[in-house]
């Protein structure tokens, strides 16, 4: 690693995020960072047309109200309840430093999104992690001891396996004194949002993007609704960092998204659809298919290693994500495309696992 004598002391210790790799290749089936195939809503398109002219010599609304009310009338809670930020991965960045860093250590599973322990870094939060049981699911049993807060993704990334409400209630009732954060990136793909809880819970806080199932990926938008209390803690973050963290356009077409429902529930009810015809066809391959409740699954084959088969896909146009770590290095996480793009990946592992 180069180091420059110019950098400080807290930029040498950073271990920053590396993102999925987003290569320009023609006729590329990428399956490796969950985007959405099926792209954003014609009408969210529109209201960014709409919006693309004069204005833009001004400065957007700093309160980016007009989501915040899309989103707050979607899910039936107020504006008050909701902070928005560029991408959920900024929303996460303050809810680590305005509601985490706390005299305690926090608590999340030895697998999960490897975003946190970066977070802790860059703000210094003491973490611990708490190990997910051999089937790979969270046990809210395990985080019953002290804690500076809680966090992970619901359904958990990069597994997929989704975690009952009723189980979130549990940990949020024998976790009172701490802010409890699920990340739901992926609860439109068949899992059970928190967001009605928060009206119960003061120390619960639920983040979602509409990068995945709003396939809204480079628009950059995401959100936190939970007890105004919570909020105002990520506002007064966000007012001493960036008071635009959104520009007209994303505000635009964002709000515009909130309101296209029916393209929203076709669309991942197609991804549903194609991720339960991708799952049977693994398992007929000799795949064992961890329960998924998002856009992606999370398999391992007991006769063939991971990172092989990963390569021999990538010689075929065809890349999936493998992470090289404890616990799951003999996995892919596999984004669920368009059928056809699922149609590929089985023909070129029909290749694969018979050479
Ligand atoms: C994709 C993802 C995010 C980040 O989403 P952005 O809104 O695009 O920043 C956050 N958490 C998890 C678990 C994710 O998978």
């Amino acid at each position: 690693m180069t180091m420059s004598r110019f950098w400080s002391d807290v930029v040498k210790g950073l271990k920053p995020y590396v993102p999925g790799e987003q290569p320009r290749l023609a006729n590329l089936v990428k399956l490796n960072t969950n985007e959405n195939p099926y792209g954003p809503s014609p009408q969210a398109l529109e209201a960014i047309r709409a919006a693309t002219d004069e204005s833009l010599k001004l400065y957007p609304d700093p309160n980016a109200e007009q989501l915040k009310l899309a989103i707050a009338k979607y899910h039936g809670i107020e504006s008050k309840n909701v902070f928005v930020g560029n991408g959920s991965d900024e929303v996460l960045a303050h809810i680590f430093l305005g509601l985490l860093k706390q005299a305690r250590p926090i608590l999340f599973p030895d697998i999960t999104y490897s975003f946190y322990p970066v977070y802790c870094g860059l703000y210094q939060v003491d973490f611990e992690t708490v190990a997910l049981a051999d089937d790979f699911s969270i046990r809210v049993g395990d985080y019953a001891k002290p804690n500076g807060g809680i966090i992970f993704p619901n359904p958990n990334a990069p597994t997929g396996c989704p975690l009952p409400l009723a189980e979130i209630e549990r940990l949020l009732q024998s976790n009172s004194d701490s802010v409890v954060v699920i990340d739901e990136a992926y609860v439109d793909f068949g899992g059970e949002s928190a967001i009605p809880l928060i009206a119960k819970y003061p120390n619960l806080l639920v983040v979602q993007t509409l990068s995945k199932s709003r396939s809204l990926a480079g628009l950059r938008v995401g959100f936190a609704a939970g007890h105004a209390d919570l909020i105002e803690a990520l506002e007064r973050v966000k007012n001493s960092f960036n008071s635009y963290p959104l520009d007209r356009l994303a505000i635009a077409g964002a709000a515009a998204a909130y309101e296209d429902r029916e393209y929203f529930d076709k669309t991942c009810r197609a991804v549903i659809a194609s991720r339960e015809k991708l799952i049977s066809e693994l398992k007929a391959l000799g795949f064992e298919v961890l329960p998924s409740a998002a856009n992606f699954i999370f398999v391992r084959h007991p006769q063939h290693d991971a990172e092989k088969s990963a390569l021999a896909l990538r010689r075929r146009s065809i890349i999936v994500r493998h992470f090289k770590l404890p616990r799951i290095e003999q996995f892919l996480r596999i984004t669920v495309g368009t059928d056809a793009q699922c149609a590929a990946l089985i023909s070129a592992l029909k290749e694969i696992l018979s050479a």
